[in-house]
C-alpha cells in the first residue's frame, strides 16, 4: 500500500465519526481542476521519496483504539492499490470502521470489497453529466461510472455522493441532468471549487458565491433524500 500521508484525527471526513485519514498515491482520472497533480501524475509520483511504511501506520492505529472510530482511505484513488483488500481487512481485524473515497473507475474492486464486508461507508465523486465531461476530465469510462453508482445505491452500507461545483464549467441549467444520475440517493453533498494550483495550469474555473449554491441544492432535493452544502 502506498501511503503518501496520514492525518491523525478528523471529525469532518467520516460523518458522525472520529477518524484518521490515509492518503494513497496515483489516480486513473485526469481532472483538469485537480489540485494534487504531484500525487496523480506518474512522473511526479516518482519524485516522492518518503512514503510511509504500513507498519508505522498500524503501530499508530494500535495507539488509537480508544480514540478513533474509523479510518478513511482516500486520495488519490485508493482502488488502484493492489493490496487494498488485505489492507482493509487488517483495519477491520482491529475493529475499526473503514470509509473509502473513490472516483468510481474500479467498480469490480468496489464490488469485491462490499461482498467481503470490508467497507462501512463509501463516498463517490459525481463529476458532472457523464455525457458531457470532456471539457473537464481527460480519459474516463462512463460505463464504470454507472456501475459504481448502482453498487453504492444498492448496498446496505452507508454512503454519499458529492460534487464540486465550478463556475465557468457548471451551470444550473445542466444540473438537473447531473443529479438525475443519482436519483433516489440518500445523501448528496455539494462543495464549492476552491482556487489553487491545478493539473491543467491555465484552468479558469472559479468558485460560486455561497448563496448560488443554494439554488443547486434546491434542484438536488427534487431527486435525492438529503442534500448538504459543505462550506
Ligand atoms: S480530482 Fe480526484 S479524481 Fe480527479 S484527478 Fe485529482 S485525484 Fe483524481
Amino acid at each position: 500500500m502506498l501511503i503518501s500521508g496520514i492525518k491523525k484525527t478528523t471529525l469532518l471526513d467520516y460523518p458522525g465519526k472520529v477518524s484518521c485519514i490515509i492518503f494513497t498515491a496515483g489516480c486513473n482520472l485526469r481532472c483538469q481542476y485537480c489540485h494534487n497533480s504531484e500525487f496523480v501524475l506518474p512522473e511526479k509520483i516518482k519524485l516522492i521519496k518518503d512514503f510511509i511504511p504500513e507498519e508505522i501506520f498500524f503501530n499508530f492505529l494500535k495507539t488509537k483504539i480508544w480514540l478513533l472510530d474509523g479510518v478513511v482511505i482516500c486520495w488519490w484513488e485508493p482502488t488502484l492499490q493492489k493490496d487494498l483488500e488485505a489492507f482493509c481487512q487488517k483495519i477491520k481485524d482491529m475493529w475499526f470502521l473503514v470509509k473509502l473515497d473513490t472516483n468510481w473507475q474500479n467498480p469490480d474492486i468496489l464490488k469485491k470489497l462490499l461482498e467481503k464486508n470490508l467497507l462501512d461507508y463509501i463516498a463517490m465523486d459525481i463529476k458532472w453529466d457523464y455525457d458531457n465531461l470532456e471539457n473537464l476530465i481527460w480519459k474516463y469510462d462512463k460505463q464504470k461510472y454507472f456501475e459504481s453508482i448502482k453498487l453504492i445505491k444498492n448496498s446496505d452500507i452507508d454512503g454519499e455522493f458529492r460534487t464540486t461545483l465550478i463556475k465557468n464549467y457548471h451551470s444550473l441549467d445542466d444540473f438537473e441532468t447531473v443529479v438525475k444520475q443519482i436519483t433516489g440517493a440518500k445523501k448528496y453533498f455539494l462543495q464549492n471549487y476552491k482556487w489553487g494550483n491545478t493539473l491543467q495550469e491555465d484552468f479558469d474555473g472559479k468558485s460560486f458565491l455561497s448563496w448560488e449554491l443554494i439554488d443547486f441544492k434546491n434542484i438536488a432535493l427534487q431527486y435525492v433524500e438529503k442534500c448538504t452544502i459543505r462550506f
